[in-house]
């Protein structure tokens, strides 16, 4: 296994994280996750987009342009010969003894490595079920940050109660999942949370949100509360690695007649026939 490491693909046995990596302290730090269809990196550009909006934020340089970097994962992915999976890529603000402030002359570490994974083709048939819970998280969630704990805890709870994944809520306003995005479609109208501080801005989010509007589906960005989803006609949630994957219950309620919708159908075939082909 091939990991890139500062400007070099190196053996993870080569590999050398200090245990002073302000990610290890603090989860000071951001990080992507991108897919590989076919050998090739998707979405690149809005992805990293993303990650440049989340260093400008913590105020983290980083090593090197989007064009050099997507150079080196191209490169990364050909050494470990993925053809279906991720690639995950984190950098921190560097290596120093534990003070909160930003320590003078830290360099970030950059670290990606790949992982195989094939397509939910599962769950992306049948559904998942769901439970609520209160979203905790702080007030930046737009920012991919290393600090995750929240999102732990709540996916714990999912897997706790048998579930595919917690839907989180402010006091009964529906923002995100733990590691996707939800959209519910009410009488032929997609809605999604709008793209603000409470929800990260999936790049899976934009994608579908896109595909809808080529496909005639009309699209609001608007907050709906844990009463309207359970209303909904259709629910589903969207993320690099669930795709368009449907929400057939919360809470144990079934969503419309509890089956995989028409149009989250519909916006799978429209995202399938968008995978790029070698
Ligand atoms: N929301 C959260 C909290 C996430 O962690 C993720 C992805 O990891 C998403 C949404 C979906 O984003 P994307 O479609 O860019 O994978």
């Amino acid at each position: 296994q091939i990991y890139l490491y500062q400007n070099r693909l190196i053996p993870l046995t080569q590999v050398h994280i200090s245990p002073e990596d302000r990610g290890y302290y603090f989860g000071d730090g951001a990080y992507e996750v991108f897919r590989v269809y076919n050998g090739i990196l998707y979405e690149t550009e809005a992805h990293f987009t993303r990650l440049k909006k989340t260093v400008d934020a913590l105020r983290i340089k980083l090593p090197a342009d989007h064009t050099a970097l997507t150079r080196q994962l191209e490169e990364l992915v050909r050494a470990n010969r993925l053809q279906e999976g991720i690639v995950y890529m984190q950098i921190t603000r560097g290596t120093a003894p534990r003070v909160h402030a930003f320590p003078a002359g830290a360099e970030p570490v950059l670290m990606a490595y790949t992982q195989p994974l094939a397509r939910p083709v599962a769950t992306m048939e049948k559904g998942i079920s769901a439970v609520t819970t209160e979203d905790i998280r702080w007030l930046r969630c737009d920012l991919k940050t290393l600090n995750l704990l929240p999102n732990v805890m709540a996916k714990q709870t999912a897997v706790d109660h048998g579930t595919g994944d917690v839907v989180f809520h402010r006091s009964g306003t529906v923002t995100e999942c733990s590691a996707s995005n939800m959209m519910i479609v009410k009488n032929g109208v997609v809605r999604t949370h709008p793209a603000d501080n409470l929800i990260l801005h999936g790049v899976t989010r934009a994608v579908v949100l896109r595909l809808a509007q080529s496909e005639g589906i009309p699209t609001q960005e608007t907050p709906f509360t844990v009463e309207e989803l359970l209303q909904a006609d259709e629910a589903f949630i969207t993320g690099t690695t669930v795709e368009v994957t449907p929400v057939t219950s919360v809470d144990g309620k079934p969503i419309g007649d509890g089956r995989p919708g028409a149009v989250t159908r519909q916006l799978q075939q429209a995202f399938e026939a968008a995978i790029p082909t070698a």
